[in-house]
């Protein structure tokens, strides 16, 4: 192992391995690593044990695409929630961010990303198929499967509302409605960040998408 900032070994391993992480650059990774190294032992096993946990026992749920440890997830499960709605999201963090806004009582889809060919993601790299799979099951004998809504609560970006349009395009044909979150979150901004209050205004203002 080559030294890195002065240090080789251990040390040296744990603040590259740090420093990769998204948002972590090397002043952060160090001042990390020796917080870790001046802790209780029982901190980084805890730590190293949840790292490994989140790898192994993390999946997909069938339904909405969400990560989870039980297939349904307790989303999906959840015999409270409004089955008649379903909100399509980018990714499980966004998801995250309309359940912490309390107002959404409804369904989740998540994509897993959003299309970009300027990336190389299509609609084929993205839970897409899962999507209108799921819109076409019917187990109630209902056309879409008792989905009555879809809220398109992809990021207000450019990728974010091509991906609403294409799936927009979609879905008109079942016959079911489709809305889009409301303007007032701020555009190019990302749903994971956007505060509560403006969430749920985004989610109540919702406008329908005309194709
Ligand atoms: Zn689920």
């Amino acid at each position: 192992m080559t030294s890195q900032f002065g240090l080789s070994g251990p040390m040296a391993r744990l603040i590259e391995e740090l420093s990769r992480l998204p948002g972590i650059g090397p002043k952060s990774a160090q001042r990390l690593a020796y917080h870790l190294l001046r802790s209780p032992q029982e901190q980084s096993e805890a730590l190293a044990q949840a790292l490994l946990d989140m790898k192994a026992k993390s999946i997909l749920c069938s339904v909405c695409q969400n990560i989870t440890e039980r297939d349904p997830c307790a989303l999906c499960q959840d015999t409270t929630r409004d089955r008649s709605i379903l909100c399509v999201v980018e990714e499980p963090l966004d998801l995250v961010a309309l359940e912490r806004a309390r107002s959404y009582r409804g369904l989740y889809h998540v994509l897993h990303g959003v299309i970009s060919p300027m990336d190389g993601v299509g609609p084929d790299q993205l839970k897409v198929r899962e999507l209108l799979a799921r819109l076409q099951d019917l187990p109630t004998g209902q056309a879409g499967g008792g989905v009555q809504e879809i809220i398109m609560a992809t990021n207000p970006t450019l990728e974010g509302e091509a991906t609403a349009m294409y799936l927009q395009r979609l879905i008109a044909p079942l016959g079911i409605r489709v809305t889009r979150l409301a303007r007032g979150l701020p555009a190019g901004a990302d749903l994971e960040y956007a505060d509560e209050v403006t969430l749920a205004r985004a989610l109540e203002n919702r406008q329908e998408v005309s194709s």
